[in-house]
């Protein structure tokens, strides 16, 4: 499940999607401007590249590993198996899709219920 955060940004989340315009190319595609397939994607865990959408999978951790359970606002590694999951969420900056992990206190910042 992706949740979509669709409200004003939080002064966290601003921060971080400024991040954008000093990210460099991730993939061959952005780099040489060829067979670009967008949207684009930054992902929060991996914030010095935008890659475009199939290359981005290559940014995703492995499932289940301590980076793919910690969360992107807090740096806390969640623990699902506990009742404790990471919540994937994105969010759209022009033609860039923006990607990030949040644990559920994080989640209730970025997007109030
Ligand atoms: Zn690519
Ligand atoms: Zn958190």
């Amino acid at each position: 499940m992706t949740l979509t955060l669709d409200h004003e940004p939080t002064a966290w989340l601003r921060a971080q999607l400024q991040g954008i315009d000093d990210a460099q190319p991730g993939c061959r595609h952005i780099r040489t401007g060829r067979g670009v397939k967008l949207p684009a994607v930054f992902a929060l865990w991996q914030p010095g590249f935008v890659t475009c959408h199939p290359c981005a999978a290559a940014l995703l951790p492995a499932t289940g590993s301590a980076s793919d359970r910690t969360c992107d606002r807090c740096h806390r590694q969640c623990i699902p198996a506990l009742g404790d999951p990471i919540h994937p969420a994105a969010t759209q900056v022009g033609a860039i899709l923006v990607l990030l992990g949040l644990c559920r206190q994080c989640l209730r910042r970025e997007v109030p219920q």
